[in-house]
């Protein structure tokens, strides 16, 4: 088979980008200066600098940006209380909180201190349920990241066979959902998932986000797939996703790069989304 279709990520980011700084713009002759609050309770340094870079991002376009990083032991009070208060405060007019988040701190907890309207990621409990529903307020980065990726290339997904790799609550089920109201027949695969060749070898399409290097070879991949591989896994050589991108080249149609794949829609519909939850209605009408 000849080479795959190359999924690049970096030309529909920044058209993502241009149409947010344009709302951007708009926002701020409405009045409204965004400034995106971003929580973090981790020790973990791929996820202080994924920080970074939404913090970057934000800055390069002069929106303003607060930053609580708390060491993973911190007491699950003392995040639930950070949470609150960024939420609470009027400058802050929307807020992130990585996750996963450290064991001894109650996700759900979380999730019901973050006020829908500032919520930048899809976490809180009214939005998810929105999401679900059909009728999103925000839809989580990531899965925004995909469905602009797969639209700019004009990937087909009704009538495919998906198989998503990964169910975290922001990253694989939202997917999944995505690709299902798009039509497509989805599997969902994790860690307890037996035979996930036989899962994989079934898919038109392949979604992965396991945050496994190599977890996928070219022997797990019917011809012609399509990759999606949001994984960015950090190793000695950089920065791989979940597929071994040799193998898997020699038989899928089309592949995203990794990096240069999904991660750059993922920081411009974090802007997008930014930009969407803190502007007045007049602005954001047809962001979300
Ligand atoms: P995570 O919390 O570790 O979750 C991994 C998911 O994959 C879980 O659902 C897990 O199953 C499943 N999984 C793990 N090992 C598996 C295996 N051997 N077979 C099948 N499923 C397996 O990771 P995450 O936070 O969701 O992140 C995943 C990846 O996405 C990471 O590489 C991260 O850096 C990357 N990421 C990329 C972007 C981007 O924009 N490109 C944005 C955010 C994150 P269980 O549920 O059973 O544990």
């Amino acid at each position: 088979m000849s080479d795959p279709r190359r999924l690049s990520g970096t030309e529909p980011a920044t058209a993502v980008r241009r149409d947010a700084l344009a709302r951007l713009d708009a926002c701020r002759e409405a009045g409204v200066e965004p400034c995106l609050a971003t929580v973090l309770a981790s020790d973990d340094p791929g996820a202080r600098a994924f920080m970074d870079r939404k913090h970057d991002r934000c800055a390069e376009v002069g929106i303003d940006t607060r930053r609580v990083d708390l060491p993973a032991e911190a007491p699950a009070e003392r995040v639930y209380r950070t949470v609150e208060e960024l939420g609470a405060d009027p400058a802050v007019t929307a807020l992130f909180v990585q996750v996963p988040l450290p064991e001894h701190v109650e996700e759900a907890a979380v999730r019901a201190r973050v006020p829908p309207e500032k919520d930048v990621d899809c976490f809180a409990h009214a939005n998810v349920g929105r999401l679900v529903a059909g009728d999103p307020r925000v839809r989580p980065v990531t899965s925004l990241a995909v469905d602009r990726l797969l639209s700019a290339h004009g990937v087909a997904v009704a009538g495919r066979d998906a198989v998503v790799v990964g169910r975290t609550t922001v990253i694989g089920t939202p997917l999944a959902h995505l690709l299902c109201r798009r039509d497509a027949t989805v599997t969902v695969c994790h860690s307890r998932t037996e035979e996930l060749g036989a899962k994989t070898r079934s898919a038109d399409l392949l979604v992965t986000a396991a945050g496994t290097p190599g977890l996928v070879d070219g022997s797990m991949v019917s011809a012609g797939v399509v990759v999606v591989d949001v994984s960015a896994n950090r190793v000695a050589e950089g920065v791989v996703g979940d597929v071994d991108a040799d193998s898997v080249g020699e038989t899928a149609s089309a592949m995203t790069p990794v990096p240069g794949g999904v991660g750059p829609l993922t920081m411009a519909s974090l802007l997008h989304n930014v930009v969407a939850v803190s502007a007045p209605e007049s602005v954001s009408n047809g962001l979300s």
